[in-house]
């Protein structure tokens, strides 16, 4: 099943409705309104192939009149290659273009079923044929083909299938061909088709809207342990699993168009000595507000906020040059003084130091780049704390060399 546009829906409103075991053909009006939308787009596709293959099966039904309604013959070539078939067509190519709603898809196939059935049956009251009798059953085809294979929604089924019944019944009747016992056997056998139509019809629908809310189910819970499992649990930001992933997808988008690509590596100060004097159940409220302070900032500026260890936070800030990056680092900083979570430890509130590396894509790697936020970090560090400083990504690169020459 094709991803579904699935909203607001929760797994339990889905899971309420499964457990409900409802024999109605109806939702709840929201995940009606998702049912409907996941199904219209397939469904009007399948109602226009099913449109197109009734005309062609419906034309080709000129042998049948040709053999046994022959006296009628030219008048079914109208009814058929005159009528049937340019109103099927504009059905088709009107759905086509104008993509209509489920409502007038499913009245449109309806109509086309009863005129289906109306035109031949209506040309047979004014036949002499002796095949008569023969010739009505090609309606029971229409009506099997109109609902079942087209999937009418039930309701229209329904509705389709009493409006083809009561026109086939009646043309018979006044057309006076048939004694009373053989009326009767005709009506019979119409109806009981009729009623075991319609239960196919109900069945089928039953089943669809089953399946397709488990596989709904399926999918929420599918997406709900994907983002589980990019996030971390206490701070509500992305995890060091979901930079990887991120990372990649950044520098493979600019193998073909190169670009700035910062970050921004947040250590929060004196933080031992914060839990010590707070505890650790104030330390995670505290982790909590920081996060939040910078991932808003983050956001605004189309950046993605992770967890990167204990109390050490990582934005990606991509298309950021370092002179933004810097601008959004001292916002961040200033957020975190402003929020002014009290630190008795340190007899004032809560800060923290911010290293800050640029480079482009794919030029510079990732791991470069924090690295580089890393040694911009720890200089913000030993300058005192509380401060943003940034990194130039090739003197770090440089600076690897020659430990590594060492
Ligand atoms: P500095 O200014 O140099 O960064 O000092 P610091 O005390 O912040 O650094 P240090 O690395 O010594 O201490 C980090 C502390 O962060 C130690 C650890 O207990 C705490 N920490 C790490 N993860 C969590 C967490 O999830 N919750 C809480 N409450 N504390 C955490
Ligand atoms: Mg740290
Ligand atoms: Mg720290």
């Amino acid at each position: 099943m094709p991803r579904v546009e699935t909203q607001a829906i929760s797994v339990e409103e889905i899971e309420r409705e499964i457990a409900s075991g409802s024999r109605r053909l109806v939702f709840s009006p929201s995940i009606e309104a998702v049912f409907e939308n996941y199904s219209a787009r397939p469904r009007l596709h399948m109602m226009m192939t099913a449109g197109v293959v009734a005309m062609i099966l419906y034309d080709l039904f000129l042998i049948v009149d040709f053999v046994t309604l022959n006296d009628m013959f030219h008048v079914m070539i109208f009814l058929r290659i005159g009528i049937f078939t340019p109103i099927v067509l504009s059905m088709v190519v009107t759905s086509y273009y104008f993509k209509p709603s489920a409502f007038i898809l499913e009245s449109l196939t309806l109509a086309a079923g009863f005129v289906a059935v109306a035109l031949p049956t209506i040309a047979m009251m004014f036949s002499e044929s002796s095949y008569r009798l023969n010739y009505q059953y090609g309606s029971l085809l229409v009506m099997m083909f109109s609902t079942i294979v087209s999937r009418l929604r039930f309701r229209f089924a329904v509705a389709g299938l009493v409006s083809m019944l009561s026109i086939q019944l009646a043309t018979t009747y006044i057309s006076g061909a048939f004694d009373a016992e053989t009326y009767l056997g005709i009506v019979m056998f119409f109806a009981t088709a009729c009623v075991l139509i319609t239960l196919t019809t109900y069945y089928l629908e039953h089943g669809e809207r089953r399946s397709f809310l488990f596989a709904l189910r399926g999918q929420l819970l599918r997406e709900q342990i994907e983002a589980s499992a990019r996030t971390d649990p206490l701070t509500g930001l992305f995890n060091r699993r979901h930079l990887a992933e991120t990372g990649d997808g950044i520098w493979q988008d600019a193998v073909d168009l190169p670009r700035a690509v910062s970050v921004i590596l947040l250590d929060i100060d004196h933080f031992k000595a914060f839990n010590d004097s707070q505890g650790h159940i104030a330390g995670d409220s505290c982790l909590r507000t920081v996060s939040r302070c910078i991932s808003e900032i983050a956001e605004e500026r189309h950046g993605l906020t992770f967890r990167f260890g204990g109390e050490e936070m990582l934005v990606l800030l991509p298309g950021a040059g370092v002179a933004e990056a810097m601008v959004t680092a001292e916002f961040m900083r200033r957020g975190i003084e402003n929020a002014a979570i009290p630190h008795p430890g340190v007899g004032g509130f809560v800060t923290a130091s911010i290293g800050v590396a640029s480079g482009i894509a794919p030029e510079t790697d990732i791991a470069s780049l924090i690295a580089a936020a890393d040694h911009a970090l720890y200089a913000a560090k030993h300058a005192g704390r509380n401060r943003v400083m940034a990194e130039a990504v090739r003197a770090a690169a440089e600076e690897a060399d020659v430990l590594a020459a060492a």
